[in-house]
């Protein structure tokens, strides 16, 4: 079987244990095309001026995979761990793609749901944290069995490509903690990666989802401009689950939202990281949560009086109008090293 994987939403977070998973139940992979004009055209003009851009993005991806591949991945992630829930988008997003793509191929869309019971039941009661971690367990291994039933009846198969397919998982985790970007360390994991990096003269802190960040097309290759501008970054990806979890008591107190630390975890750690010398948001025009995630970290920069600025995109960003605001930040933390260290 053939199966397409969109290169856009969870595909910098996940992409090796997807690919890990079904190559090893003897599926082929493809996975779409960088983004171009053309994939975001194509996804625009099928939904609502309204929707949030990487959502957009993501079904101009699966345009591209028609007639490629025999099923497209789409999971419908709907919570991760127990109270904490995916944004509106992720939770319907296979009926979403299946509304307004109807040539799209058959998708394959598990769907993620590990606050399952407790949403359900109405006697419910906060669950111990042996509970927890059992309830969550046993919830993914019926996905996963889920999933490997497409490929084969046998589950000892699907149990050794989940074993492979979760270290890869944690070799691309490891790659990234180095000091790699998700596009930079899926490179490195397919044997194609560049010499590290030396440390330039700023460091930055981007924070945001990886769907924003990561992909060229849609921030005009915000990563690599930052770097000709001297700036070495530093993201959610490069720090312990730990670390962001503590980001998110610093400064929201619990988290609401899945992926909520690639957001306020992250940037409740870096603000207090000295070595950083400001934060970058990037956010997307028409999305609900992190208009609220975003504006919690603004408040947090400004007490701390720390250099930030908040980028939203969404497809009529201009390139030009962005190099404009991030030259204007990095001279603006220049000048001020500068004056802190007279
Ligand atoms: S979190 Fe925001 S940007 Fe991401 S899918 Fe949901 S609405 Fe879109």
């Amino acid at each position: 079987m053939r199966i397409g994987i969109p290169r856009a939403l969870l595909y910098y977070q996940y992409y090796p244990m997807w690919k890990t998973f079904f190559e090893e139940l003897g599926a082929s992979v493809q996975v779409s095309s960088p983004t171009t004009r053309t994939t975001l055209a194509m996804g625009s003009e099928r939904l609502v001026a309204e929707t949030c851009l990487p959502v957009k993005v993501f079904c101009g991806h699966v345009l591209q995979l028609a007639g490629q591949v025999d099923r497209v991945f789409v999971p419908a992630v709907r919570s991760l761990e127990p109270k904490v829930l995916s944004c509106s988008k992720f939770l319907g997003l296979p009926d979403l793609v299946r509304a307004v793509l109807p040539e799209a191929p058959s998708l394959l869309d598990p769907e993620i749901d590990l606050d399952r019971r407790s949403s359900e039941d109405k006697d419910w009661l906060p669950p111990t944290s042996s509970e927890i971690s059992l309830r969550v367990r046993w919830t993914f291994y019926q996905t996963i069995y889920r999933v490997g039933s497409h490929f084969t009846r046998d589950p000892r198969r699907v149990k050794e490509a989940a074993g492979r397919a979760w270290q890869a998982h944690q070799d691309y985790l490891f790659l990234m903690q180095t000091g790699l970007t998700p596009p930079e360390a899926i490179a490195w994991w397919e044997g194609d990666g560049d010499s590290p990096r030396e440390e330039d003269e700023h460091v930055l802190a981007l924070i945001g989802h990886p769907y924003n960040l990561y992909d060229a097309y849609i921030t005009h290759n915000l990563v690599t401009k930052l770097r000709e501008l001297g700036v070495s970054i530093v993201t959610s990806e490069m720090i312990s689950p730990e670390e962001l979890r503590q980001g998110i008591l610093d400064l929201t107190g619990q988290p609401y939202w899945t992926y909520e630390d690639e957001v306020v975890g992250a940037a409740g750690h870096y603000l207090r990281d000295e070595r950083v010398d400001g934060l970058i948001a990037v956010g997307s025009f028409g999305c609900g949560p992190d208009s609220t995630l975003l504006d919690v970290v603004r408040r947090a920069a400004r007490e701390a009086r720390r250099p930030f600025m908040n980028l939203v995109i969404d497809e009529h960003t201009g390139e030009a109008g962005l190099i404009t605001r991030l030259e204007a930040f990095v001279d603006m933390i220049t000048l001020r090293k500068r004056r802190q260290r007279r």
